[in-house]
């Protein structure tokens, strides 16, 4: 097995450009308003947007804990989803079940187990399944959409009036690999043998029927000790061990040759179907092979190269850091030639790390929720989630350990749906004031100032002046917290889970108060039409 391929490319650097679109300064608030009322009035209210966007979105990565600076395994993800999709936060306690009971998903029913793991799961307000998630046992799981022949040929016979049978959404397996998992190896085992049973194909998005809103999907699945990439098309797969340094995906495969496990037919089925030479003298490609000629790359590859170089460039220069996982999640190119001069991150001309909404139609939606998991292999700390809701450019991450057995209310807020549902006949999101990420996106809303991001570049600077502060004191905080809650745990005293609770409940508290003056703030200065 050769090690973990990461490109160190030239670190790119190009002066900033001044900003076309930046706004004035100097300007007075009637000013601002003023010109912002000028702009959309020539602009029209609302641009065209283009007809059918396909879901190109997230990034993951993991770092394993010979590049991490703590020793822990770090798993992160941004989630992008359709813009004011809802994603809360969730603890789900171990579910008690009947081994022979089904277990009803979004299309199909499946035998449930005995016993499931508890875990916090991020997920659209109306899945069952999880964007990501990480156990009590710290197995964490985050999931990516593929474009692959399979699917290509599962759409044109959908269209032709024959689809293929009905599947499990992948973030339905996501969820299932939490559950069901002690490891990261048993989440491969789970995941894989579930897509080689029942397949993928249904919508995974709210509202769109399946042959628009289905997708492959690729995971991330790493545990204290070892991390994976499992890449799927249909009902086959094949994974990778991935045993040191870093690793990173997005919306196209990227295993290649070698890998440590896959379907018994995975070349056979590539023949067969003639994406692959059956007189080819080359080792067989997966990626090469299952990729969808018809799906362009460039709005994967850019961004996977992107967070690989990102990594490379931390790992190059010392370990890698929670602050520095933060800064690939809040990545927009800055610091290279994209900056400048009509690129405004919240006005996307591009899909970049941290998505943004684009009036033109070009991205799928926001980053609507994000995440880094840390799992250290020792006794002494625990695992956990730093999430943050909505843009990680315009939220904070919040530290949340499985072991407090709960989450704040406001973070799991709209309540779950008890029976999964069909993704065609669910409701469209509603703003929920009580609920913590609707107002990290009311938030997202005044930075931006309106539809053209007026103000974004104003703005931004100014919630990370905000936040980064109460983000470090939580960091620091947390080592102590920790070390008090583990010598309960141990004791078998409930204090230990009441104590980690109370922490993240704080952290809560505190960004729902900057959260809200900082809107405050804006609104007086701007309100929004
Ligand atoms: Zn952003």
């Amino acid at each position: 097995m050769t090690p973990t391929f990461v490109p160190t490319a030239p670190h790119i650097r190009a002066a900033r450009g001044s900003r076309a679109l930046d706004p004035p300064t100097s300007s007075s608030f009637a000013e601002e308003k003023r010109l912002c009322s000028l702009l959309l009035s020539t602009a029209g209210a609302r641009l065209p947007t283009l007809a059918a966007k396909r879901p190109w979105s997230c990034d993951t990565f993991v770092a394993l804990p010979d590049v991490t600076a703590d020793g822990s395994m770090l798993l992160a993800k941004n989630s992008d989803r359709p813009a004011k999709e809802c994603q809360p936060l969730r603890y789900w306690p171990r579910r008690q079940s009947m081994a022979t009971s089904p277990l009803r998903l979004a299309y199909v029913e499946i035998p449930d187990v005995r016993q499931s793991w508890a875990h916090l799961g991020g997920s659209p307000y109306w899945c069952w399944g999880h964007e990501l998630g990480l156990n009590e046992l710290g197995v964490g799981i985050g999931n990516e959409a593929l474009f692959t022949r399979d699917l290509a040929e599962h759409v044109t016979q959908s269209r032709h009036g024959q689809p293929p049978p009905a599947g499990i959404l992948g973030m339905e397996l996501v969820r299932l690999g939490l559950e069901r998992a002690t490891t990261a190896q048993e989440a491969v085992s789970t995941i894989t043998e579930l897509v080689a049973a029942h397949g993928q194909w249904g919508s995974g998005v709210p509202g769109r029927p399946i042959e628009q809103g289905a997708y492959d999907n690729s995971y991330l699945v790493a545990d204290p000790r070892e991390a994976w990439v499992i890449e799927t098309s249909g009902h086959r797969w094949a994974a990778r061990a991935i045993r040191t340094g870093t690793y990173a995906i997005s919306n196209q495969p990227t295993i290649r040759i070698e890998w440590d496990g896959a379907s018994q037919d995975l070349i056979d089925h590539a023949i067969e179907a003639g994406w692959w030479p059956a007189s080819e003298n080359r080792p067989f490609d997966f990626a090469r092979a299952y990729t969808d000629p018809g799906t362009p790359l460039q709005v994967s590859h850019v961004r996977l190269q992107r967070s690989r170089h990102l990594l490379a460039d931390a790992t190059r220069h010392g370990k890698i850091t929670f602050d520095q996982a933060t800064r690939v999640l809040r990545d927009h190119y800055e610091d290279t030639f994209l900056g400048g001069p009509y690129f405004t991150a919240a006005l996307p001309d591009l899909m970049t790390l941290c998505m943004h909404d684009s009036p033109a139609g070009f991205t799928w939606g926001n980053t609507a929720s994000s995440a880094i998991m840390l799992m250290p292999d020792t006794p002494d700390q625990l695992p956990h989630l730093w999430w943050a809701a909505a843009t990680p450019c315009t939220s904070v991450y919040l530290p949340i350990f499985p072991a407090a057995a709960s989450v704040p209310n406001a973070l799991a807020l709209p309540a779950a749906t008890v029976v999964a549902e069909r993704p065609e006949d669910v409701a469209t999101a509603t703003y929920d004031a009580q609920s913590y990420w609707w107002q990290f996106q009311k938030l997202l809303d005044h930075v931006k100032g309106d539809e053209r991001a007026w103000m974004f570049n104003d703005r931004q600077p100014q919630v990370r002046q905000a936040f980064d502060p109460l983000q470090q004191r939580w960091a620091l905080e947390l080592p102590d917290i920790q070390r008090e809650a583990v010598k309960f745990i141990r004791a078998g005293n409930a204090q230990g889970r009441k104590l980690l609770t109370q922490f993240t409940e704080r952290c809560a508290r505190q960004a729902l108060e900057i959260c809200t003056n900082l809107i405050a703030e804006f609104d007086r200065k701007m309100p929004l039409a």
